[in-house]
């Protein structure tokens, strides 16, 4: 592998590719990028446009691709000046084939050439069994997946907390982000599919021999 490293994560919601980002993270001491966590730090800023963020989150609906070109772009920028930079974590990817496109552009730009793009793929009825069934613990918010051995837990196997659903985890909201990666993102899947570029890895295996998966292919 070539340095810096770009993993490009995609995959439905319950794939487990916040799971499969972190254990890549650790081993190859890579930085983290997520749309979600960017947007949330830019709220904060608390001008025009993070009151705006705010707002068209809390109505679920899209940021457009303008504004999260923005947040990227700010973030490759500083990579450039890093000295100790083994690479990135783009966790969530491009969520639109127009984001997609302007990534590829904006990478060129900085001269990343490592690219790899990593689809993690469950099947829609496994999306929805872990988004309703998985838990959460109380005291420490750790997730538990709904997945092998953690179905079992009846406790937080970290602080022994109790466990309950997550909120955000309701029916309706789950479908609609379902029929979301479904109506934007697999579009984008496919942007990268048909130029040869996407890793599909199996999600319906244990956390482990996924990410054994991924280090195969990433070899
Ligand atoms: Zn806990």
């Amino acid at each position: 592998m070539k340095k810096p490293l770009m993993i490009i994560f995609l995959g439905p919601p319950g794939s487990g590719k916040g799971t499969q980002a972190e254990l890549l993270r650790n081993k190859f001491g890579l930085e983290y990028f997520g749309s979600g966590v960017a947007l949330r730090k830019r709220q904060k800023v608390g001008d025009f446009t993070g009151k705006k963020i705010g707002e068209v989150m809390e109505r679920g609906e899209w940021i457009p691709e303008s504004v999260i070109c923005g947040l990227w772009m700010d973030k490759l920028e500083k990579f450039k000046h890093k000295r100790k930079f083994n690479g990135l974590i783009y966790d969530g990817g491009p969520r639109q084939i127009l984001e997609a496109e302007i990534f590829d552009v904006a990478l060129k730009w900085y001269e990343w050439q490592d690219i790899k793009v990593i689809f993690i793929n469950i099947s829609r009825k496994e999306s929805l069994n872990r988004l309703t069934k998985r838990r959460q613990c109380k005291k420490c918010g750790r997730i538990i997946p709904w997945i092998g051995e953690f179905k079992k837990l009846k406790k937080c196997d970290k602080c022994g907390g109790e466990l309950i659903t997550r909120s955000d985890d309701k029916f309706q909201s789950i479908k609609k982000r379902l029929e979301e990666f479904k109506n934007e993102t697999m579009p984008t899947i496919n942007y990268y599919k048909k130029q040869n570029r996407l890793i599909k890895i199996n999600g319906e295996q244990s956390i482990e021999d996924v990410f054994k998966d991924i280090l195969r292919a990433l070899k």
